[in-house]
């Protein structure tokens, strides 16, 4: 194809501004879909992706376009992951575009994850073409949102398209602005074969099915192929385009935007951001900006059924196969059992994962408090030098003496927040440890930016963010490096014995507070004994919270007026049936949902 008749654009979209709407309009207003077809919204194709309106692998699109000048012109529409989580995947996305329709709300304008996405956006020096989307609705204020792109964005509206996505207004003159405004590839044929590996999944006709751009020379079926940084080589037997069904194309040539599959079972061999090169001729060095990507929260997973825990570990395998960026590994708790540490690129991660296993395995799940990645400074032991550990799990937190420091992730967070709710989102940040670096105005909203410890992040941050502000606060952040703080392992004790699964690492500042919350759920999820139960938290050897569970003065079944016999003998029975489910601690027996529900309110 003539390098001069394609666009590569992407949308760039705070969540619920309409990009999976227009994205959906612009096929079908070039012929891709029927309307039929048309009836359920395409790019978002997974149950979760819909209800919760994200888009969780980017997915792309050729579209055949017949522009003003009556040329027609090949452009590649790139769906991008709409959630901060997966920042390293959208970064690939937008690199393989050369510009990107901004999506804003007529009625909601500027929101933080508009602002996190253009940035990137500008950073990939794309073009970006302005859409103002539902001014169909009477709330919109397209005038007011054009100032505001141009204010807290800096970039020209004055020629924003003016669009609604749902009643199919303003759709040509989006695509003839992808056409006009958007520069074409660049791309030399003939120099060896050099391509991006966008993203991958697994399909169970296809296998791992891999999306890229060519960058420099061609690719076809029948070509073996090198992926530098996974450094396997492979046979091309499938090259072609959706559009958005599946096409079988001959070859992509440079600047184009398609499909292979390459027989390949194991995703974790197609990395995303990595070079794809012919083996024969290979391209002197790979594109640059390839990122390992590693997860950074991680939390327990365990069947609420030990029962289960077959079940559970079939349906992480056959997770895995389309998502190489969570991992997994096998670990037993005194408490809940078999299950399983896991690790997750963030928060929304973890639950997409989560929900997932629940309703598509319908699982019944006990998910231990998350955890970030800390880093360890030991001193020299008799046994070994001084030397750095990367810990996930409190259960592996390192003898107390001989740790020197240990360092937490930050993050940079950015929230927007109606006036109205600053005061209580200020002290939210600062009771979270945040440092304040900026605080301005904008169009009756305030842009605050906060510095964060990401394990005070990782609770309920983000829950109790929307809440404060009733859904109207938005927020976004990135990771800005480890910092040393002082952190503590606090141990949770039954009867005087530690119960592995409540244990967490905290700031010495919060451990009081949290330990004493947790004691005081425990004393009423614990059902009484014969004797008296101390509930402890305790940081080492010193205890800094305290509970006590009352002794039970009698037989339960006295209870029973009179002596009823078959109610007595029923009562026995439960019992005998709840102690299966009970977990002994210093001859403390815990019902399971204890635990569960401790670790639910967190
Ligand atoms: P995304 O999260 O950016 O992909 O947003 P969606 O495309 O899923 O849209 C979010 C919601 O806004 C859905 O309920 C859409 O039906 C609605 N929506 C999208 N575009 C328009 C529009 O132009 N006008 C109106 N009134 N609603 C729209
Ligand atoms: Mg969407």
């Amino acid at each position: 194809t003539d390098l001069s008749k394609i666009r590569n654009f992407s949308i760039i979209a705070h969540i619920d501004h309409g990009k999976s709407t227009l994205a959906d309009r612009l096929i079908q207003r070039t012929g891709g879909l029927t309307d039929r077809e048309m009836s359920s919204q395409v790019l978002d194709n997974m149950d979760i992706e819909k209800e919760r309106g994200i888009t969780i692998k980017a997915q792309t699109v050729r579209l055949e376009w017949t522009a003003a000048d009556g040329e027609t012109y090949t452009l590649n529409l790139m769906d991008t992951p709409g959630h901060v989580d997966f920042a390293y995947e959208v970064s690939r996305s937008l690199a393989a575009c050369e510009g990107a329709l901004l999506v804003v709300d007529a009625a909601q304008g500027v929101e933080a994850q508009t602002l996190a996405n253009v940035y990137q956006s500008i950073e990939h020096d794309h073009e970006i073409v302005p859409v103002i989307n539902k001014i169909d609705l009477p709330s919109a204020e397209p005038d007011k949102v054009k100032a505001e792109i141009e204010d807290i964005i800096g970039l020209a509206a004055d020629d924003a398209v003016l669009a609604s996505a749902k009643s199919g207004i303003g759709i040509d003159e989006v695509l003839q602005a992808v056409v006009d405004r958007i520069p074409p590839p660049k791309g030399d044929r003939d120099a060896p074969l050099k391509a991006m590996l966008v993203d991958s999944w697994y399909d169970p006709y296809l296998g791992v099915v891999i999306l890229i751009r060519v960058i420099d020379g061609s690719i076809r079926k029948g070509q073996m192929v090198k992926f530098m940084a996974g450094g396997t080589q492979h046979l091309v037997d499938r090259v072609g385009a959706f559009r958005p069904k599946i096409e079988n194309l001959p070859e992509l040539g440079p600047g184009e935007i398609g499909f292979i599959t390459a027989q390949i079972k194991d995703i974790s061999q197609t990395r995303v951001g990595d070079t794809i090169t012919d083996v024969k001729r290979p391209a002197p060095a790979p594109l640059a900006g390839f990122k390992e990507v590693q997860p950074v929260v991680f939390c327990g997973l365990f069947p609420v059924d030990a029962a289960d825990f077959e079940k559970l570990r079939d349906s992480i395998h056959k997770l895995r196969l389309n998502d190489a960026s969570f991992s997994f590994e096998m670990e037993t708790s005194a408490a809940l059992g078999f299950g399983f540490r896991c690790g997750f690129l963030g928060l929304l991660h973890l639950e997409i994962i989560q929900e997932r296993l629940t309703r598509e395995y319908d699982l019944d799940l006990i998910t231990t408090a998350p955890s970030v990645v800390y880093k360890i400074h030991l001193s020299k032991s008799k046994e070994e030098g001084a030397k750095t550990i990367e810990l996930h799990n409190p259960a592996d937190m390192p003898d107390p003496n001989r740790i020197d420091t240990i360092e937490e992730p930050w993050i940079e967070a950015t929230i927007y927040v109606p006036d109205e709710y600053l005061g209580a989102i200020l002290k939210l940040c600062q009771d979270r440890r945040g440092i304040q670096k900026d605080l301005t105005y904008v169009g009756g909203r305030a842009q605050l930016r906060y510095e964060l410890p990401l394990n005070e992040v990782v609770f309920d941050f983000y829950d109790r963010l929307k809440s404060i502000s009733r859904g109207y606060a938005s927020f976004d952040y990135h990771q800005i490096g480890h910092r040393e703080g002082d952190l503590v392992k606090m141990s949770i004790l039954v009867n005087a014995e530690p119960v592995d699964a409540l244990s967490m690492i905290v700031h010495r500042a919060s451990a009081e507070t949290r330990g004493r919350g947790m004691c005081e759920r425990l004393k009423d999820l614990i059902p009484r004994h014969l004797f008296k139960i101390p509930i402890q938290a305790a940081i080492g050897g010193k205890v800094i919270a305290r509970e006590t569970i009352a002794a039970l003065r009698k037989d339960v079944t006295a209870k029973c007026y009179g002596g009823d016999i078959s109610r007595k003998k029923k009562l026995l029975e439960k019992q005998k049936e709840g102690k299966k489910r009970m977990r002994e601690y210093g001859s403390v027996q815990i019902p399971q949902e204890a635990f569960i529900a401790a670790l639910r309110m967190g």
